[in-house]
Parts: C-alpha cells; structure tokens; sequence
C-alpha cells in the first residue's frame, strides 16, 4: 500500500566524472518513509517486494518517476547528466523490459543513452540466456548498463564478456578501506585495467575520502559516487548541488 499511499519517494546521489568534477550520472535510490516505522531502508523492503512480486509495479513507478524528474531538470536547462534506475534481477526477467523502456523514453522525449539501468550480478544467475537476450535488446535500442556492486557476487568473467555493459561499478566494500588495506588498492587497480581493456568504464561506489579519490583517480577510474560529495537528496537539494557545481568548475 505504501505506493498508493504515496509514501514512496526517490533521492538522487551525483556520481561525479573525475576529468571534468561535473556530474556525469545521477542514481535514483528508492526511499520509504512509513507514518509508524519511519525511514524504511531499500535493502530491507526491496527483497519482501521482490519476494511478493510486487517489485514489478514498484520498479515501474521509479522508473517513471525517474524519467518524469530527468526531463523536468532537461527543461529547466540544468546541464545534461543521465539517469541511473536500479533495476531487480526479478523486473530483468520480465520480457516486456526493454519495450516498456522504450515506451517510457518516448513519452519524456528522452534519447535512450539518457538512461543507465543498474544490474547486479544476480540478473544472469538463474536464467543467463534471456539475459543476454534482453541485454542484447536493450543495446539495440541504445540503453545503457552498469553492472551495480561489481565483485561481491557471481563475477563470472565467462559471462561479463558476453553481457552489454557499459559501466562497472566498484563496490564500496573494496573502496571503503583503500588507505589501510593493500588487497583492496589491488582488487581495486585490478577491476580498473580490466574494465578498461574490455572497453567499459568505471565507477567507484561508496567513496567517502579524498585520500580513496586520490588513489582512484591516479588508477583511471572514470567517476566516482559517495558522501565524499554527496548524500542522496532529495530532487530539489540535488538541484541546487548540481547548480553550485556548475558555477565552482567555471572559476
Ligand atoms: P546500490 O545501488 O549499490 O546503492 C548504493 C548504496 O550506497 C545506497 O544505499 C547509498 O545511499 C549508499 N551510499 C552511497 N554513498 C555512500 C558512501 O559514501 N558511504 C556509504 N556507507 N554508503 C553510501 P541505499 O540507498 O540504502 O540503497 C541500498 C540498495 O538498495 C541499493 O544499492 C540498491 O541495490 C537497492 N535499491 C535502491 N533503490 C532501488 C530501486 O529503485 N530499485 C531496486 N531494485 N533496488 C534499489
Ligand atoms: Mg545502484
Ligand atoms: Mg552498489
């Protein structure tokens, strides 16, 4: 009921570029706040709704919503970042996915590169042929991917080679202890060369220190996404953010 309620919200958080320190991509994080529970995080009411099947209409609504602020921030002449949704491994296997996108794209008058969809690893571990075949749509139409917390789960390379993915997402779990840490600065370098040889680019999640900036941006990491920069916001305060930014790179 929470959707019909309204009690669903969606924050933004910027993932900066490091070449340029504009924000290249937004991520929507889904927010639920319940009038007796409080704040209910995602990773807490995400796995019931996937469980209950009604992460479908959910994921719908974020993606809708998403598209619906990304257009209204192109009209409002904010500089032009992509959107990045979240998407379950459950949404993934809905053979509709890449029509209703399209659908979805058309009705904002947004380009399909406008949009990067967040997968994890899951989405290929109980039927990676429909998988690829989906992925395989979605490129054709000109959707990006990105592969969300990249080394935590399956990490087959056999299948990242065969998937169309635009982007790899470090995992905060490797970046959080850059400075202490000599197997995570390896891990770390290690994803970096290896996204870069397979033509993808990178972002680093959970990036809270200049100290993990400096060490990402000397490895040639693409751009970068934490409480370094900022917070999730909501759509209003992630305005404002991204037009300081713009005004601070121009000096
Ligand atoms: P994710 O997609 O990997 O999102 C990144 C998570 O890291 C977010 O947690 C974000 O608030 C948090 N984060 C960002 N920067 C930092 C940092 O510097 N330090 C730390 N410690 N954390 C940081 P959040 O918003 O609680 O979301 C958790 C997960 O829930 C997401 O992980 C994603 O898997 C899922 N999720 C969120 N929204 C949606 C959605 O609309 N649909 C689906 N299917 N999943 C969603
Ligand atoms: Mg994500
Ligand atoms: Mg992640």
């Amino acid at each position: 009921r929470a959707l019909e309620r309204e009690q669903l919200t969606l924050h933004y958080q910027p993932q900066i570029d490091l070449e340029t320190g504009l924000v290249q991509s937004v991520e929507a994080l889904l927010r639920w706040h319940h009038p007796h529970w409080g704040q209910v995080s995602p990773a807490e009411f995400i796995p019931i709704a996937e469980g209950s099947g009604q992460i479908l209409q959910i994921g719908d609504w974020v993606l809708r919503t998403a598209l619906a602020q990304l257009r209204a921030w192109r009209d409002s002449g904010m500089p032009h970042h992509t959107m990045a949704v979240n998407l379950s491994a459950i949404q993934f296997r809905e053979p509709h996915l890449p029509e209703r996108i399209a659908q979805l794209l058309g009705e904002f008058d947004l380009p399909p590169d406008a949009l990067e969809l967040e997968l994890t690893e899951g989405v290929a571990v109980s039927d990676p042929h429909t998988a690829v075949t989906t992925m395989d749509q979605l490129h054709a139409r000109g959707v990006r991917m990105s592969m969300d917390d990249f080394g935590t789960g399956y990490s087959s390379l056999s299948q990242l080679k065969r998937f169309r993915i635009f982007k790899l997402k470090i995992d905060q779990s490797f970046v959080r202890d850059l400075g202490q840490d000599a197997n995570d600065r390896a891990i770390v370098s290690a994803i970096i060369r290896m996204a870069q040889a397979l033509g993808m680019r990178t972002t680093a999640e959970g990036v809270e220190t200049g100290e993990q900036l400096r060490f990402l941006r000397n490895e040639g990491c693409h751009s970068a996404q934490g409480y370094h920069f900022s917070k999730p916001l909501p759509a209003e305060a992630m305005e404002r953010f991204m037009r300081e930014r713009v005004t601070e790179s121009a000096h």
